[in-house]
């Protein structure tokens, strides 16, 4: 059954409304936090065979309260406009969450990834970064990779910004280590979920060796958490990527798949649907690929008891409420992926700084602040009788309101 979904941005923004009721918040407040400061549309003409493809890019900032925006470029054949405000608005949250000095944007290209070769992807990055040069830049916005784009994608990017504007590195994070990237940012987002999500189980009295995994999503998000998850102690038991996925009530070996491009014809398990993996009886399950996918349709079938949010969105805002309402316990995306912007934080000091630190420090410190993070949200949830989403929106929007009223933006 197909499932059509509300709009993205109104899911955020519900949140963001219901933090500001707590905080009580002035109207015109909660209707700058609730708004973009600035949405460009670009279209993208990309020579295919003897002819032209003309696709659409995006670059929207949500909030500059706390600092330059920040947010990853996505390549997918559902990007659109409501999406692309739907991330940069989460990422204004998720950046004061964990409190690094960025504000929110996001940017994409409505293209299936899949499609395209390497030179074709070169041609879009460029071209996107010819068209929105004016509002990018180390103190403005910096981009980062996100579904469809990675290390190489940004490296094109800087390559192009480089030519425009001159030499400045910071203008990008998730860049190969090779070429002014930081060690332990490829991991950090998937390093970071396993680690919030082992914390969690320990808060709730669950033993985290051997506890039972499964996880949608084996790009840089699920591949990483499930490693990591692993290295851990719990027992990865299902995975799937759009291919398909595997099933092994035994465990599966992530070291012996984790080259693997696609999860297609594994031999490690039996095979499972890409979808069917969110269904699997399990302790803890990591959606770590596309936004919606626990929705009206399919809450019902969920089996875990703990739900720690890979991707961005994965759960609708009703299919939410349902799930608390029978006892899920859910991690939500501004905290728990939150590692990888914490991880383009240290890349962007780095950067500034001509500085590079070895990956055991980025390991410490992201590690650190994580935990310090998490913390926090447990204990604003506990002081409010929220559930942890709403406390982190409660934290964050409190920061975001804070600094944009002190800025003197509302006179
Ligand atoms: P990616 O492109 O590296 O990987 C995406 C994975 O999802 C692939 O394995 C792909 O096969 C799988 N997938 C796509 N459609 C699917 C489907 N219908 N069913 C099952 N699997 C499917 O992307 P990523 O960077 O790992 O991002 C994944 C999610 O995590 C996105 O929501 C992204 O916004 C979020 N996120 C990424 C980062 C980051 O640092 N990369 C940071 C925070 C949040």
């Amino acid at each position: 059954m197909t499932h059509t979904r509300n709009s993205a941005f109104n899911d955020v923004n519900q949140k963001v409304r219901q933090a500001s009721e707590f905080l009580e918040l002035k109207k015109g407040v909660v209707s700058a936090l609730t708004n973009c400061e600035r949405e460009v549309v670009i279209s993208i003409p990309l020579r295919r065979g003897d002819d032209v493809e003309v696709l659409t890019g995006y670059r929207v900032q949500h909030s500059s309260a706390r600092g330059p925006r920040k947010g990853g470029i996505r390549f997918h054949q559902d990007v659109d406009l409501d999406e692309v405000r739907a991330l940069a608005s989460l990422m204004t949250w998720k950046t004061a969450l964990i409190d690094v000095p960025f504000g929110g944007a996001k940017g994409g290209v409505c293209v299936d990834a899949s499609t395209l070769d390497a030179i074709e992807k070169e041609e879009i990055i460029r071209r996107w970064t010819r068209s929105l040069v004016h509002v990018l830049g180390h103190h403005r916005d910096i981009p980062a990779p996100d579904m469809g784009t990675d290390a190489q994608t940004m490296a094109w990017l800087m390559d192009e910004f480089h030519r425009l504007e001159g030499f400045q590195p910071a203008c990008v994070t998730g860049k190969p280590v090779d070429l002014f990237g930081a060690a332990g940012r490829e991991e950090a987002t998937g390093r970071g979920v396993a680690m919030i999500a082992a914390e969690t189980l320990k808060q709730h009295n669950v033993k985290v060796k051997g506890a039972t995994v499964a996880i949608q999503g084996f790009g840089n998000v699920g591949r990483y958490a499930a490693l990591v998850c692993q290295e851990l102690g719990m027992k990865v038991i299902a995975i799937s990527d759009v291919t398909g996925g595997t099933i092994n009530l035994d465990g599966i070996n992530i070291n012996s798949i984790f080259q693997e491009k696609t999860l297609q014809n594994l031999t490690v398990g039996d095979q499972i649907g890409s979808a069917e993996v969110l269904e699997v009886d399990c302790d803890l399950l990591i959606p770590a690929a596309l936004g919606g996918v626990i929705n009206g349709s399919n809450f019902e079938k969920i089996k875990s008891e703990f739900i720690v949010e890979g991707a961005n969105q994965p759960i609708t805002f009703d299919a939410d409420a349902e799930l608390r309402a029978q006892g899920v316990v859910i991690v939500p995306d501004i905290l728990a992926n939150s590692g990888g912007v914490m991880g383009s934080y240290f890349e962007w000091t780095q950067n500034i700084q001509e500085f590079s630190w070895p990956q055991e420090k980025f390991r410490r410190e992201l590690d650190a602040r994580m935990e310090k993070a998490l913390g926090n949200v447990v204990k604003t949830a506990k002081k409010y009788s929220v559930d942890l989403r709403t406390a982190a929106f409660i934290v964050s929007v409190e920061r975001v309101a804070k600094a944009f009223t002190m800025r003197g933006s509302l006179v």
